[in-house]
């Protein structure tokens, strides 16, 4: 199994600055992104933002201060000393699933963890939480995950790639971060070591072990598609040493409504989606340009989000009819005409909403 390296992600790889150790390390092993890498280095959304100064001074600080909430989250948990521990009685996963929905959480599985579940290093993107940890092994010790999603705000994310967008998608991180903390401060008062996954600091990558977890298929967007919210979510992970029964992968049949849909394909604005499988690790993902993707998103000071927007499963459709359409290829051609009927070829909502409206309502 190959194990993730969290310095070969985008986000690792352009956090990087010019000319220091680790970038002439890294980038001599990896000559190839170097080029594309660099032209995506240090780059402010506030200032990609496609908006007035006016509308940045006001907007841009709803969400300034979230890195700073989901920091004392972090420490608090991990600050917590363990109690002393409670025994745990059979059948306990349900609970623990509907404590985590209790805390916010939209929807929750349980997987078993291994060695290749987590990254190998870290790749240095906590700078936030004051953590240097670029290039340190990352210890596999926990067995249990305890993965949710959240879901975000339809009415925002059907104005992407505009700023709503950002605040949807930011508030689903701090939301994770919030459910994460209360789980692992939760589970550390019965006595069992855990370690809240937050956007700012991971020890694995979460899309697989949602997979896992049977919260959803993988689309061709390559993120984790739910059936009730496609992949209108995001996926937050507790990792801990309490032993609980797991979840298995479920499958739904997306893998071949995908090659029917390819609705974010069409839609993804700097092409940067393709239908080309790539397995990995036994699951299947599709070839993805991640420098393109991230390209767009330097030029909308967003995170875009049209691919997200473009799901059918997103916008809701005929559960009835999902549960059905595995192996029945006229089935899924009926929910795609349905959703085209509805939201066209896309579902974009042009004005804004209230919140970033001066004056508000009129
Ligand atoms: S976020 Fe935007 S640019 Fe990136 S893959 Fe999705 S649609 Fe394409
Ligand atoms: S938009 Fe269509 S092709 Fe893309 S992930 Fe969703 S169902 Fe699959």
């Amino acid at each position: 199994m190959k194990k993730y390296d969290e310095r070969e992600t985008l986000f690792s790889r352009i956090g990087l600055e010019k000319g220091s150790k680790e970038y002439l390390e890294f980038y001599s092993k990896n000559k190839d992104t170097k080029v594309d890498d660099d032209s995506l280095r240090r780059i402010s959304f506030r200032n990609a933002l496609r908006k007035s100064d006016k509308f940045k001074e006001l907007f841009f600080p709803i969400i300034a201060n979230n890195k700073l909430y989901i920091k004392n989250l972090h420490e608090m948990t991990e600050k917590y000393e363990l109690k002393e521990k409670v025994t745990i009685p059979k059948g306990f996963n349900d609970n623990i699933k509907e404590i985590t929905k209790y805390y916010g959480a939209t929807d929750v599985g349980i997987v078993k963890l291994n060695d290749s579940s987590y990254y190998s290093h870290f790749g240095g993107l906590s700078e936030s939480l004051d953590i240097e940890n670029y290039g340190k092994l990352i210890d596999a010790k926990y067995k249990t995950g305890i993965i949710f999603t959240v879901k975000m705000d339809l009415e925002f994310m059907n104005r992407a790639p505009h700023y709503e967008e950002l605040l949807t998608t930011e508030q689903a991180y701090l939301r994770v971060a919030e459910v994460g903390a209360r789980l692992a401060l939760y589970l550390k008062s019965l006595g069992y070591d855990s370690f809240s996954n937050n956007s700012e600091l991971y020890l694995a990558p979460l899309v697989p072990l949602a997979y896992d977890a049977g919260l959803g298929e993988i689309g061709m967007s390559n993120h984790l598609v739910t059936r009730e919210y496609g992949d209108n979510v995001r996926i937050g992970a507790v990792f801990t040493n309490m032993e609980l029964d797991t979840d298995k992968p479920v499958d739904f049949g997306l893998v071949d409504f995908c090659k029917k849909c390819a609705l974010c394909l069409i839609n993804c604005p700097s092409h940067s989606i393709s239908h080309l499988p790539r397995m990995v690790n036994g699951r299947q993902f599709y070839k993805f340009d991640d420098t393109s993707c991230f390209d767009l998103w330097t030029k909308t000071g967003t995170d875009c989000g049209v691919c997200i927007q473009s799901c059918p499963f997103t916008q809701g459709i005929d559960l009835e009819k999902v549960k059905r359409m595995k192996n029945n290829p006229e089935l899924m051609k009926e929910l795609i005409k349905d959703h085209l009927e509805i939201h066209g070829r896309r579902k974009y909502t042009k004005n804004d909403l209230n919140i970033v409206k001066i004056g508000g309502k009129k």
